[in-house]
């Protein structure tokens, strides 16, 4: 049987500054630092191509996250596309999406990367009232945001994607819907919301611990994922997963690959994998990296083997975050499996999951529940 195309993911660990609520492994950009990175990057495209399970494998989709891919020039994002192109073979309708701060990006860069082949961009816009990005620690401004997606249009991007964040200090109900309203001025293709949530070790905890900011209002966030629902849906977005809304025709390929248990390879420092029923991770440290693909060693560590019901439980955990949902019968022999069914029938019950035409999904009140019915689910 054809195996089918794979997702790549590459993991770009610099930014300018970390945000207060960001938990990423990354470094603050410096030159000489991206320039070895780059090196070791394009080494681990080549080795991956030839030493790993995805040799000769089809490509579906390429994203280039972080971190922020655009604090590198353009012309290193171009030898890195380059790379994977002379390694990997991608398929005639792939999606190749890159993020972008949009302070980091000029029109320049803009026409370069389409040229190059990039289909997809996608801004760090999280709020549009500077006021909120600034108790963030969120470098750029609105304007940045509008002359961005302006410029990006012009260079050629038909499929923008602009994300958001909602419970953010100081937001309210209105603030936010302005935000979704003044997006919707900018026509992106696919906005993802996501609710701000605090991570250990943040500067954001430590505000919060020390009173100098205020932890997120969950009911309000609950709010803030109803008037998303009702704004977007109402402009003509579909919203496809929990946190992520599309025009017709515009979801993620990439990012549906992770919630329907497809495949993907992901390179560069701390970049996760899931491969012929095996998860992997690269090593989280960008020396550590360095210095293995120097020696022409994959920067692997932490494989883990899944069995067929572990496959199975990440299966129906993620697929229930999708509109779509997953067959009802995988719901149901999963909670055979793990001993869950009075909790699934429960969740049923309470209509947090819906089934109807043989398939499960969360329903609207079970997807601002989200992580929640993951955790009784596991
Ligand atoms: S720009 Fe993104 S990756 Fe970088 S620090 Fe901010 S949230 Fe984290």
């Amino acid at each position: 049987m054809m195996s089918s195309p794979l997702g790549l993911y590459l993991h770009i660990p610099f930014c300018r500054q970390r945000c207060d609520f960001c938990a990423f492994y990354l470094e603050i950009h410096r030159e000489s630092r991206a320039e070895g990175f780059v090196r070791s990057l394009i080494h681990e495209i080549g080795l991956s191509a030839q030493q790993h399970v995805a040799a000769g494998r089809l490509i579906q989709s390429v994203y280039i996250g972080g971190g922020t891919p655009t604090v590198l020039a353009s012309t290193q994002l171009i030898a890195i596309l380059s790379e994977i192109r002379s390694h990997f073979t991608l398929t005639s309708d792939r999606e190749i999406t890159v993020e972008a701060h949009p302070s980091t990006i000029s029109q320049q860069d803009l026409v370069q990367l389409r040229q190059a082949g990039v289909t997809r961009i996608s801004f760090g816009a999280e709020s549009m009232e500077d006021g909120e990005l600034a108790r963030i620690g969120r470098p750029g401004a609105v304007r940045e945001t509008v002359k961005a997606v302006t410029q990006a249009r012009t260079a050629g991007f038909t499929n923008i994607n602009l994300d958001l964040m909602y419970g953010l200090p100081g937001q309210n109900l209105e603030s936010w819907q302005r935000t979704l309203a003044n997006c919707l001025t900018l026509a992106p293709t696919h906005l993802s919301c996501y609710a701000l949530t605090v991570e250990q070790d943040t500067k954001l905890a430590s505000n919060i611990k020390r009173q100098r900011s205020p932890a997120p209002d969950e009911d309000l966030q609950i709010e803030m994922d109803e008037a998303a629902q009702r704004i977007l849906v109402e402009a003509g977005y579909e919203r496809y997963e929990v946190s992520n809304y599309a025009k017709p025709g515009y979801a993620c390929r990439h990012n549906l690959l992770y919630w329907t248990n497809g495949e993907y390879l992901g390179l560069g420092p701390s970049a996760q994998s899931y491969l012929g029923g095996t998860r992997f991770g690269n090593v989280a440290d960008i020396a550590a990296y360095d210095t293995s693909l120097a020696a022409s060693q994959l920067p692997m560590e932490d494989r883990t083997r899944l069995s067929e019901e572990e496959q199975l439980r990440d299966a129906v955990i993620f697929g229930l975050r999708l509109t779509r949902g997953i067959p009802s019968q995988h719901l149901h022999q999963h909670a055979a499996n793990y001993g869950h069914a009075a909790v699934t029938a429960q969740l049923l019950a309470q209509q947090l999951i819906e089934e109807d035409g043989g398939r499960s999904r969360l329903s609207a009140r079970g997807r601002l529940q989200a992580d929640t019915i993951a955790g009784q689910l596991y």
